[in-house]
C-alpha cells in the first residue's frame, strides 16, 4: 500500500466514467528531464524509426550468427553422444548461444535509455508480438496462409526483439517519469500523415512512401512514426479505441503490421 486514501471523484470524460482515487504518499513522483514527444515504428530493415527521422538500426544478432551456430551444431551432432568431444562442442554451442544473447540484449538495452531519457511521451504500435510469432503453419484443419512469408516475418520478429524493446521502454519511462502510449497498429504505414488517405499504393516500395493524392512524400518508416505520434495523442485526449487494455483488436497479421513482404502488399491491396 502506497499511502491513505484521501478522496474519490468520480468524473465523466469522452462519455464514460471515471473513478479517481486520490492518495497522499512520501515519494515525489519523477518528472521527465525532457518534454519532447515521439512516434516509434518497429520494423525489419531498421529496428525503430522514430518520427524525428531518426533510426536504431537493426539488430539481427541471431542471423550474423547463424552459420556458425550450424557449423557448431553440426559438429557436435557428429561426436559420439556424451564423450569428452561431445561435451567440449557442446559447451562451444552454448557459449555462442550466451553470446548471441548477451550481444542482443546489451543493444537493446543501449537503445532504450536513449529513447526514454530523451522524451516525456513515447508512443508504439501494438503489435502483438506474440500472436504474431505463433506457427505460421496454422493446423491440418486451418493450414497458413502465405506460410513462407509468414515464418520468415515470425524470424525477423523473435531476432529484432520487439517485445523486449517495448518491455524495456515502458518501465525506463516509468522509471524516468515519461509514459508510453500503446495505439492500434491499423494501417499506420499506409496512411498519409498529411491529408489521411489510406492507400497500400501509398507505399511504392520498402522504404518509399507517396500519397497518391496529395503527393506528399517521405520514408515510409517516418510515416508510420508519424501515424503513430499522431493517433498517440488522440488516445491520450480521448481513450481513442481502447488502446492498450481491454480490447484487443484481433486482426490478421498482414494488416497488424504492413511490412511490405509481396504477399501483405497483396492481401492489404484487396483488403
Ligand atoms: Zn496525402
Amino acid at each position: 500500500m502506497l499511502g491513505e486514501a484521501k478522496n474519490i471523484t468520480v468524473s465523466e470524460s469522452c462519455g464514460r466514467w471515471y473513478a479517481s482515487i486520490q492518495t497522499e504518499r512520501a515519494v515525489e513522483a519523477p518528472v521527465p528531464s525532457s518534454t519532447r514527444d515521439v512516434g516509434i515504428d518497429l520494423g525489419i530493415a531498421r529496428l525503430a524509426t522514430l518520427s524525428d527521422g531518426s533510426h536504431v538500426a537493426p539488430l539481427d544478432s541471431y542471423r550474423k550468427h547463424e552459420t556458425r551456430l550450424r557449423r557448431y551444431q553440426r559438429a557436435m551432432s557428429r561426436k559420439v553422444k556424451f564423450s569428452h568431444n561431445w561435451h567440449k562442442a557442446k559447451r562451444r554451442v552454448q557459449a555462442l548461444h550466451a553470446r548471441i544473447g548477451h550481444a542482443r540484449r546489451d543493444y537493446l538495452h543501449k537503445a532504450t535509455t536513449t529513447i526514454s531519457q530523451n522524451h516525456a511521451m513515447v508512443c508504439i504500435e501494438d503489435l502483438q508480438v506474440r500472436n504474431m510469432s505463433k506457427s505460421s503453419k496454422g493446423s491440418a484443419e486451418t493450414p497458413g496462409r502465405n506460410v513462407r512469408a509468414k515464418s520468415g516475418l515470425n524470424k525477423a520478429i523473435l531476432d529484432q526483439g520487439w517485445f523486449e524493446f517495448r518491455r524495456q521502454l515502458e518501465y525506463k519511462l516509468n522509471w524516468a517519469g515519461g509514459r508510453l502510449v500503446v495505439v492500434p497498429p491499423h494501417y499506420t504505414s499506409l496512411t498519409c500523415p498529411a491529408c489521411d488517405y489510406v492507400s497500400a499504393r501509398n507505399r511504392t516500395s520498402q522504404a518509399k512512401f507517396k500519397c497518391l493524392q496529395c503527393g506528399y512524400e517521405n520514408h515510409a518508416d517516418v510515416v508510420g512514426a508519424l501515424n503513430v505520434l499522431a493517433r498517440g495523442y488522440r488516445v491520450i485526449a480521448c481513450g481513442e479505441e481502447g488502446a492498450g487494455s481491454g480490447q484487443k483488436t484481433r486482426t490478421k497479421p498482414s494488416s497488424v503490421k504492413q511490412e511490405p513482404t509481396e504477399a501483405a502488399m497483396r492481401e492489404a491491396d484487396h483488403a
